[in-house]
């Protein structure tokens, strides 16, 4: 498991902390990220800033 809050400029493998449905992500999105499955927001945005919300299982090189 891998702790991130701040934005990256990597794609992100992360999980939907509700359903755990697996999805990539890219870091440093500007737009907000939902789970295909529950609708749950993996990934927000505020002031152009991005904050992921889920569990990030790991960053892909
Ligand atoms: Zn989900």
């Amino acid at each position: 498991m891998v702790k991130i809050k701040q934005i990256t400029s990597k794609f992100l493998e992360i999980f939907c902390p509700r359903c755990k449905k697996q999805k990539i992500v890219f870091g440093k999105s500007s737009t907000k990220v939902k789970c295909e499955k529950c609708n749950y927001l993996l990934l927000k945005t505020s002031g152009g800033k991005s904050k992921i919300r889920a569990k990030v299982r790991k960053v892909i090189p």
